[in-house]
């Protein structure tokens, strides 16, 4: 398992389509999920940055693929967010496109983290995403985040409903994450640790 130091991580550039990507070498980890998951604040936590994913929430920006450096051979993606059930069908469509032209060309992605707000799962695109990553044959690890704002009791139990509805697949991972009270920190680290050997 390869050990990184998350908070080397700097921003790279964002990207509109493909030709911006940086070269498609070493390995990286795409982060996504629905706007408001906690996709930002899990980033943030991560490389122990106050701020990092800020250029993802920049007006112009949000729907761009954002790069960030952890050393020569290792990278973050911030992928756009989605859960725009009333954006328009032209955004929906383009979003698409970006994330799956992503996900079929990109040789260094290394693992997929979907962030789902643990009080609401599988909604919008979440589903699509976990079949999109199937179909690629990328690991996806779900973090079922804000985890916090549940008692104990009942994070155990939406974290054991996830795993069943995901059922018995090896590439698919779930587990509990909370950016405010650190929960799942360390696993996040691990999964990661493992795909980035
Ligand atoms: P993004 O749109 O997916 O990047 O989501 P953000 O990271 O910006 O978070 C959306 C909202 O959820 C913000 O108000 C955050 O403060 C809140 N939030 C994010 N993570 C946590 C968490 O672990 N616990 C709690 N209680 N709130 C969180």
């Amino acid at each position: 398992m390869t050990k990184i130091d998350y908070r080397q991580a700097t921003f790279l550039i964002s990207a509109a389509h493909s030709k911006q990507f940086p070269a498609d070498e070493g390995k990286e980890v795409a982060f996504v999920g629905r706007s408001n998951s906690g996709k930002s604040s899990a980033l943030n936590t991560l490389t122990d940055h106050k701020n990092l994913a800020r250029t993802s929430k920049t007006p112009g920006r949000t729907q761009l693929i954002n790069f960030f450096t952890l050393d020569t051979e290792h990278r973050l993606v911030d992928l756009p967010g989605y859960g725009f059930a009333k954006a328009p069908i032209e955004a929906q469509k383009k979003w698409i496109s970006v994330i799956n032209h992503y996900l079929k060309h990109r040789e260094s992605l290394a693992g997929i983290i979907l962030l789902m707000d643990i009080r609401h799962p599988f909604m919008d695109f979440d589903t699509k995403m976990i079949e999109w990553s199937q179909e690629q044959n990328i690991p996806l690890h779900i973090l079922l985040s804000k985890a916090d704002k549940l008692a104990f009791g009942k994070q155990k139990a939406a974290y054991l409903q996830v795993k069943k509805e995901i059922g018995d697949n090896p590439l698919v991972t779930v587990q509990l994450f909370s950016s405010l009270k650190k929960i799942g920190l360390d696993d996040l680290k691990k999964q990661m640790g493992i795909w980035f050997s």
